[in-house]
């Protein structure tokens, strides 16, 4: 116990750290709050080391060496960038749509300063939020009007709590989807104060199905694509002609939650990601669909169709809870900028990643594999064909062609490997099958490829030394 007691005594006062540290270059800048509560928390940590019998003395170079542990911490981010090797396109855990550069430029231009944002420069009054991408999003989709919000879950919210609070909405069984766990199409329309009334079955739904089900309560028609599955075998939807007709007979309005909402044809294995400009033109009255999705922006919420319907919304008070941010308003901007100018799917990443040639996609496995080779040697590298998803619900249940870079270690186990990946100061995330470690390469930039190369050759040196 007096041993213990003793050895405790022994470890230097803040004060004789704080001097110590004022001669030190790197520890003397810091703020003198940070440099204390740094310090303090250092020789806690080397308290319970002693008593814990792992050390049995301790150095003021001990204690400032532990203070430079924390600071390090400290400082580093914790949202930060990683490299996707996953071929997953839009990976919601990875933050789904990399943003173009126009978008990018956009952000950084309206971060700086104060903008537009709601203040209308022709007659230097209030303006509106939403007038940045109105036009653009109805000069793009063919819409009346078009509002943006925080997420597309956001969206779907506002619609229903508009046009169906304390009435029934209409919802066939095969479209009463969960999506990514949280959005589940019931939970939200009870959260809207609406009720559903499911109609059809699981796999089949058809025109009489709504028609039966619509009465003197009935405040509108929901559509939801099945984002993350497909019902194959004998299915029935209604066609989209008489499902709009019944709608209008009715005066009702016919929305569709979109999910990922393409404003470029895109089709693959079979199936085609309908546009958000063949809905509009469909007859929809109200789409909303997802700004992080394939639309390849921020995160948000868009609302497109008929002004008296979207002009309701802007009078909800829920609007000014969901409300889109600045930032991503000015990346929303950008990205339909792109689409704009004509070269999507050149300047947009999502875009560019999902049309990329399967050529391409081999040249660049290719090209990944001999430059791993020389400074992997203790690994078997091989190019490999995959399949890849595109993700974010957006064309279920479709495998993309894509190529990819398989690996494994020879002195280290994959999953060892794989952590190391992980671990770096930008983590790597890959695909492990069949107890190798795969890079697929459809996400990945030049400078991704480098920077693996570049993390390669620094483990390379580690095992050697
Ligand atoms: C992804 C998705 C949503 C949720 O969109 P967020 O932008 O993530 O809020 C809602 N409905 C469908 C059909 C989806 O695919």
């Amino acid at each position: 116990m007096e041993e213990l007691r003793e050895k405790l005594r022994a470890i230097p006062g803040i004060d004789r750290l704080l001097a110590i540290a004022a001669t030190q270059a790197d520890l003397a800048v810091l703020p003198h709050s940070l440099l204390v509560q740094t310090l303090r928390r250092s020789v806690e940590i080397m308290r319970c080391r002693i008593k814990d019998q792992q050390i049995s003395e301790v150095s003021s170079d001990d204690i400032l060496e532990q203070a430079r542990n924390i600071l390090r911490q400290v400082k580093e981010p914790s949202l930060k960038k990683v490299i996707n090797a996953t071929g997953v396109v839009l990976h919601t855990n990875l933050g789904r749509a990399p943003l173009s550069r126009r978008a990018q430029a956009r952000i950084a231009d309206v971060m700086e300063g104060y903008s537009t944002l709601e203040y209308d420069i022709a007659i230097g009054e209030r303006g509106s939020r939403y007038s940045h991408v109105t036009g653009r999003l109805c000069a793009l989709t063919g819409a009346e009007t078009a509002i943006v919000v925080n997420n597309n879950a956001a969206a779907v919210l506002l619609v229903l709590s508009t046009l169906a609070c304390g009435r029934e909405v209409i919802v066939s069984r095969g479209q009463l989807v969960e999506i990514g766990g949280s959005f589940r199409v019931p939970d939200v329309l009870r959260q809207s104060g609406a009720s559903l009334i499911e109609v059809g079955t699981t796999n089949k739904t058809h025109l009489h199905d709504y028609e039966q089900a619509i009465g003197p309560d009935t405040a509108a028609i929901l559509k939801v694509h099945t984002s993350n599955y497909r019902i194959v075998g004998f299915t029935a939807q209604p066609e989209d002609a008489s499902l709009v007709e019944l709608a209008h007979k009715h005066n009702l309005p016919l929305i569709e939650d979109l999910g990922s909402g393409t404003l470029l044809p895109l089709a693959a294995g079979g199936w085609h990601e309908p546009t958000v400009g063949e809905r509009i033109a469909a007859g929809i009255d109200v789409v909303t669909f997802s700004g992080d999705k394939l639309l390849g922006g921020a995160q948000a919420g868009i609302i497109a169709g008929k002004k008296k319907y979207i002009e309701q919304m802007k009078k909800h008070p829920l609007l000014r809870a969901i409300r889109i941010d600045k930032l991503s308003l000015a990346a929303i901007e950008g990205t339909l900028l792109d689409y704009a100018l004509g070269n999507p799917v050149e300047d947009i990443p999502v875009q560019h990643m999902l049309h990329t040639a399967l050529t391409d996609l081999e040249k660049r496995a290719q090209k990944l594999a001999n430059d791993l080779k020389p400074l992997a040697e203790d690994c078997d590298i091989a190019v490999v064909r995959l399949q890849s998803q595109a993700g974010g619900g957006t064309l279920p249940a479709v495998d993309l062609d894509s190529y990819g870079v398989s690996l494994k270690p020879r002195n280290l186990s994959t999953a060892s490997l794989e952590k190391k990946l992980r671990q770096q100061s930008t983590p790597v995330v890959v695909r492990i099958q069949d107890d190798r470690i795969i890079f697929d390469v459809r996400c990945l930039s030049e400078r991704d490829l480098a920077q693996i190369c570049g993390i390669f050759a620094k483990l390379g040196e580690g095992a050697e030394s």
